[in-house]
């Protein structure tokens, strides 16, 4: 691998293991009112048929809190429950079967309150996500760095793995997010440096799904290529579904993790007469159910096409009236335009199924 990974220890959400000896993880959060059993089942379900792999669950009431029961039993990738302030909540999603909790140890309260959340979660045998940010660093470390900086974030997290480890609790994950990039990569080099702990990336409130994705393939992408992370988040003010999308493309296009349809489209060109862009779409949205790494190109001429994509497992390239269907650098096949998406999309099924059984 060109990129060597952090060393760190593995814990385990449910049935997931999370460290450096493990692929890195994809997780998203639910956007429904979790108090809604309905709508937040089948989100999780959208998100699973599209790889993910832990999901978080906001539980901001003790209604939230309780259905988490009810959620589990009709879901099967791992649920964390993302708690603030109230470390009952806390408490009672781990009664509930929550597989993991993510907290900010500076917004439950007290100490004492923190102390009870990881008796529980010891208990419980659960793992805890630290969540550190820029927005709410303890008062102390404020006036200590005067403005929430890169070292003054990494510092928080570095108190808060000590009290931890001083409650003999080391079943623990950390994130550590600021406002901006920049803070963000720093704040975790600090970090990872000083111990072996999994640590969970992301950049926190990246955007809409242009920019979010640019700010979060840049961020995510950085700490990625320094061997941090061992879980993330792609955060994105849209459907969950797309910031598991925008994952897998980050990590398979770092060649972290290799999941699913990868699908090169050229930017046309003037030779280019049908509409491309719609067609790649429509082969990207009929092949979401695929799982192993398939390569499919969809090109807009036949004359540079196949050339272009020689390094696609199987792909089509328009001529004027048909489409070259080409698979492992031949041409297989002319047809039509449906012909060829409905052939296309059966080459790229076998292709799948070779790939799984490790044919070669
Ligand atoms: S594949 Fe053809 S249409 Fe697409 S950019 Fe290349 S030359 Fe232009």
């Amino acid at each position: 691998m060109w990129i060597e990974r952090r060393k760190t220890k593995t814990i385990y959400v449910g049935d997931v293991p999370i460290g450096e000896k493990h692929p890195i993880v994809v997780q998203s959060m639910t956007n429904t009112f979790t108090e809604n059993i309905g709508d937040t089942v089948s989100q999780i379900k959208e998100l699973e048929k599209v790889g993910c792999e832990i999901i978080r669950v906001a539980v901001p009431t003790k209604k939230a809190t309780e259905n988490i029961k009810d959620i589990k039993s009709k879901i099967t990738i791992p649920l964390i429950a993302d708690i603030h302030f109230d470390y009952k909540l806390a408490i009672l999603s781990m009664e509930m079967g929550a597989d993991g909790i993510r907290i900010n140890p500076g917004n439950i309260g007290s100490r004492e309150k923190v102390k009870e959340i990881i008796k529980a979660a010891r208990e419980h045998n659960i793992p805890i996500r630290i969540g550190v940010n820029t927005g709410s660093l303890p008062k102390e470390i404020l006036s200590k760095y005067t403005h929430p900086t890169a070292e003054a974030v990494a510092e928080t997290a570095l108190n808060y793995m000590k009290f931890f480890e001083d409650e003999d609790f080391t079943n623990m994950k950390f994130s550590l997010k600021g406002s901006d990039i920049k803070t963000t990569i720093i704040s975790n080099e600090i970090f990872a440096k000083k111990n072996r702990y999994p640590i969970h990336i992301g950049i926190t409130e990246a955007g809409t799904v242009l920019s979010g994705a640019v700010k979060s393939a840049t961020g995510i992408g950085i700490l990625l290529y320094k061997g941090i992370g061992d879980t993330l988040r792609v955060s994105l003010s849209s459907h969950p579904k797309i910031e598991i999308k925008v994952a897998f493309k980050m990590l398979s296009s770092m060649e972290l993790r290799k999941v699913g349809v990868d699908i090169i489209s050229c930017p046309t060109c003037g030779r280019c007469v049908v509409n491309l862009p719609k067609l790649a779409l429509e082969v990207e949205d009929a092949l979401e159910h695929i799982k192993a790494p398939v390569t499919v190109a969809v090109m807009g001429c036949a004359v540079n096409g196949p050339g272009e994509a020689a390094f696609a497992d199987t792909g089509i390239a328009a001529t004027n009236e048909t489409f070259l269907l080409f698979s492992r650098g031949k041409i297989i096949g002319k047809y039509a335009e449906k012909e060829a998406m409905s052939k296309l999309i059966k080459e790229v099924e076998r292709i799948a199924v070779e790939k799984s059984n490790n044919i070669y």
